[in-house]
């Protein structure tokens, strides 16, 4: 079904931003990016995030209440680096061994940034040598899927934004872009969880699509192939989208900015439980696990943009 593109000979780029920049042109609404007013931004995770519950939407995004680390989520970030960095290395270097050896480095960084990480450990959570360890067998399945001595990524950690019509700025972070020779485009997303079973990947698709959107209006090319690694089950999706599938995902997420917007302007934000719930960190604050939501923050003063819906400061 997927068509194989040769890897790119483009050499890579200048490091990309890090991820989740504190700032962008489209944190604020109506600020003007290149003089147009932008509406809001949107970044494919809080836009997953309102489809699988608005609440969760609410308290994340409009609320910013703190999460709990998470010992699955540092592993994801430590393991990204990692493969974003292998590629900093001459072909014939980037090896299993060689990559096992940047992950505690790639950990230390991490915390240097994040100290409170460390907490997860010990106690009643996980030992963090077992976890380092999940962290090397999760990496291992990499090379049982690619072979990155054979691989020269266009971009690494790529921040991409678009303006739609509607003023809506689209915005991300792409793990991997390789171009072949020809030009053509692919798209690749690191996952370090299990591929989703039978009938959840439309979920996985939906962020690879908005992803391909933003780089088709920004390129003006749709990508032929976008390509889901998931490393924890050793297995590869990929999907060829055309130009209906991209228009129909920016139709998409128009759709769901208004609702959004709609639940701003009444007030609800209405749970949505499912099995997902079990990775929610809000459960204190959801009526449908005995919490109590609290009520909305102040509303701000304008531009500032603390209790705007409209406020999505994530792109990835
Ligand atoms: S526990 Fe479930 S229903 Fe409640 S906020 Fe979280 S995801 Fe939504």
């Amino acid at each position: 079904m997927s068509i194989p593109v040769p890897a790119s000979v483009v050499p890579a780029p200048a490091p990309a931003p890090a991820r989740r920049p504190v700032e962008s042109p489209a944190e604020r609404v109506s600020t003007p990016v290149d003089g147009v007013e932008v509406l809001g931004a949107l970044s494919p995770s809080r836009a997953s995030d309102f489809m699988t519950c608005p609440l969760m939407y609410r308290l994340r995004t409009v609320d910013r209440l703190p999460e709990e680390p998470s010992p699955d989520a540092a592993r994801g970030t430590v393991v990204h680096k990692v493969l974003e960095d292998l590629f900093d290395l001459p072909a014939s270097d980037r090896t299993p061994e060689r990559a096992a050896d940047m992950l505690a480095p790639a950990w230390s960084d991490l915390l240097d940034i994040e100290p409170a990480l460390a907490d997860m450990f010990g106690g009643d959570g996980p030992d963090q040598a077992a976890w380092l360890a999940s962290c090397r067998t999760v990496l291992e399945r990499y090379f049982d899927l690619e072979d990155p001595r054979r691989l020269e990524p266009a971009e690494r950690e790529l921040y991409v934004e678009a303006l739609l019509e509607s003023r809506l700025l689209l915005r991300g972070f792409v793990d991997r872009v390789d171009v072949a020779p020809d030009g053509r485009i692919r798209v690749v997303d690191y996952k370090t969880g299990r591929s989703p079973g039978e009938g959840f990947e439309a979920k996985a698709l939906f962020q690879m699509k908005f992803y391909a959107l933003v780089i088709w209006r920004l390129r003006g090319i749709v990508p032929s192939v976008l390509q889901l690694v998931y490393l924890g089950n050793g297995e590869i999706v990929r999907y060829e989208p055309d130009e209906h599938d991209l228009l129909a995902t920016e139709r998409k997420v128009e759709a769901l900015w208004r609702a959004i917007r709609l639940a701003q302007e009444t007030g609800d934000w209405r749970p949505s439980p499912s099995r997902l719930c079990d990775w929610c960190s809000f459960h204190q604050y959801c009526p449908t696990k005995g919490g109590t939501v609290p009520p909305l923050p102040e509303p701000p003063a304008p531009l500032a943009g603390r209790a705007d819906a409209s406020v999505d400061e994530s792109a990835d």
